[in-house]
Parts: structure tokens; C-alpha cells; sequence
């Protein structure tokens, strides 16, 4: 009987029982959709982070290929960030564009932990939950980095992001510090604080 239920038809609990959830997400393939919100949605993150990350995931930041797409004119269509003039897209911001790529080496080599890059959504389905959720940061500053320079014509360091990502991470870790969310990866959240 056992095995009938193994055979990737139906999905088995830890105490090798039956469960009409699992294997109801399962079948409909909600369980992409449902990681990627319990990720996102994370109190180890910050709210700013969590409402950028969480639209960049459905493609709903206005980029300019989303406001031409819409029929919206815009004055130049090329990523601001960097000097590859190739069309701002999610894609291109958030995987691509060389400044976003500094930005991301420099979180990686503070927290030691590789983000295999790709388009967002692929890169929060390939996320662990119990791994800190550092990603929306990124897309966070990369977001904001953009607003500024098109909006104030102020171009942001990467430099500067590595040092307010740091400072903004290690502002939750403390409010954070009592809780039992934090606790589950207090070995991580200590060598961030080194
Ligand atoms: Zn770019």
C-alpha cells in the first residue's frame, strides 16, 4: 500500500502518514507559488524588502519594458545603473545588469552564502527557507538605486548599497534577536554580526 502512495503520485508525511493537503498542493503545482510566498513573506525580513521582492516576482514593478508594453512613452528606455544600454527589463535589472551583479558579489562575500542568479521568480523557487532571506534586499536597492537616479538624477555606489544592506540586516538581527524565528538561524545570524 505504501509503496502505491511513493510511486510520486502522493506525497507522504515525515511519520510516513497520508496527507490530503500535500498532496493535494501537489497536483496543482501550488507548492511553487506557496514557497516562494512563505520566503518572501518572512518576518526575518524587512517589510520594504518583502513588497519590492514580492512584486518584482509577478513582474509587476513599472519597468520601462513593462510602461512601453503599456503603450506609456518614456524618455529612454535603456538601464540607467549601467552603461550596457540594453532595455530595462526585470530581467536585465535584477540578473543582468553589471551593477546589480556587484552588488549581489559584495552580499555574497559577507554572508558566505551564493545566490546562483537568474530571472527573480527562479531564484526564490531555488531558495531554502531556513536560509536567510537576503535576496529582497538586493532588489530592494536595485529598485530604489533606479527611482533615484531617474527621478533625482543621483547615481547610488554599489559601494554604498553593500554598507546600507549591512547596516539594515544587522538593524532586524537585533529587533529580531529574542525571537524564535531568529534563534533557528542564530550560527548564521552571529557570523554576520562579525
Ligand atoms: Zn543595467
Amino acid at each position: 500500500m505504501q509503496s502505491w502512495y511513493t510511486q510520486d503520485r502522493y506525497r507522504l508525511t515525515k511519520g510516513g502518514e497520508y496527507s490530503i493537503t500535500r498532496s493535494y498542493i501537489d497536483l496543482t503545482g501550488h507548492h511553487s507559488s506557496s514557497h516562494i510566498a512563505e520566503c518572501i513573506w518572512s518576518v526575518v525580513a524587512q517589510p520594504k524588502y518583502r513588497f519590492i521582492l514580492w512584486l518584482a516576482v509577478q513582474y509587476r514593478l513599472l519597468t520601462k519594458e513593462r510602461l512601453l508594453k503599456m503603450n506609456i512613452s518614456v524618455e529612454e528606455a535603456n538601464c540607467c545603473l549601467c552603461d550596457a544600454q540594453k532595455l530595462e527589463t526585470a530581467k536585465h535589472l535584477f540578473n543582468e545588469c553589471l551593477w546589480f551583479t556587484e552588488v549581489q558579489r559584495n552580499v555574497e562575500q559577507w554572508t558566505y552564502l551564493p545566490i546562483q542568479l537568474g530571472e527573480v521568480k527562479e531564484v526564490m523557487l531555488r531558495i531554502k527557507r531556513k536560509k536567510w532571506k537576503h535576496c529582497g534586499a538586493m532588489i530592494y536597492h536595485t529598485w530604489r538605486a533606479r527611482n533615484w537616479k531617474i527621478i533625482k538624477g543621483v547615481h547610488i555606489q554599489t559601494t554604498e548599497i553593500h554598507t546600507q544592506i549591512k547596516k539594515e540586516i544587522l538593524h532586524r538581527i537585533n529587533i529580531l534577536s529574542s525571537s524564535k524565528r531568529a534563534s533557528k538561524c542564530s550560527v548564521f545570524l552571529q557570523r554576520l554580526k562579525v
